[in-house]
């Protein structure tokens, strides 16, 4: 099979949230997509070992949110590559929180929709959660970000742990001349320009050290 075929669908880039207990939860994913119009139903697949996923499941809830194209590295970093049990992801962002006390971003986002888990598919690796929309909301008219455009405006990577990933991606060596090397978060893909990556450096994304870094 040529995997290339699957480089050919598009995708957008949000947040998806819950509350289980007194804890919040949030991850980035590419696979929110609205399957229903009457009722309005959105699905989205999450890694099963997503904490994410689990207090989905454990509380029936969750809210979606779309990301703009002002979406940076330090909002993505935190949600896409951070566990929610070992930090409270929101606490540095702008949030409010939903009919389900759920917290939600509240800037660098397009739209929100609040759901109740209507049904669920065991795929393997990845579960496939049903959502039906109690609540939506428009939050900024900003472009949305694709996931093109977070690779190629906003050069991030993708998590071992999502649907889509294939390896990340190599660096855009057209866009930059050669001259001087560049180093390669092997955790997330993230590009750091220049030589030498300073010991002490940490990566934008995801919080990994120097010693994650390849020289490329
Ligand atoms: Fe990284």
């Amino acid at each position: 099979m040529n995997i290339q075929a699957f480089f050919k669908l598009s995708y957008g880039l949000y947040v998806i949230s819950a509350r289980s207990g007194e804890k919040n939860y949030g991850c980035v994913v590419n696979t929110l997509q609205q399957v229903t119009a009457e009722p309005p139903m959105l699905s989205v697949a999450v890694n099963k070992n997503s904490v994410t996923a689990k207090a989905i499941l454990d509380s029936g809830h969750f809210c979606g949110t779309v990301l703009t194209e002002t979406a940076d590295l330090n909002l993505i970093g935190t949600f896409g590559f951070k566990n929610s049990e070992a930090v409270d992801k929101f606490e540095s962002f702008s949030t409010k929180e939903d009919e389900n006390q759920i917290p939600y971003l509240t800037e660098h986002v397009a739209a929100r929709y609040s759901c109740d888990v209507a049904g669920t598919l065991d795929l393997g690796t990845h579960i496939l959660i049903i959502g039906k929309v109690t609540e939506t909301e428009i939050l900024s008219d900003e472009p949305v970000m694709t996931y093109d455009y977070y690779h190629r405006v906003i050069k991030g990577g993708t998590p071992p742990t999502a649907p889509s990933y294939k390896g990340n991606l190599k660096p855009k060596t057209e866009e930059k001349p050669e001259k001087t090397a560049r180093w390669r978060c092997k955790i997330c893909g993230y590009i750091y320009d220049g030589d030498p990556l300073p010991a002490d450096y940490l990566c934008p994304i995801c919080g990994q050290g120097a010693d994650k870094f390849e020289k490329i």
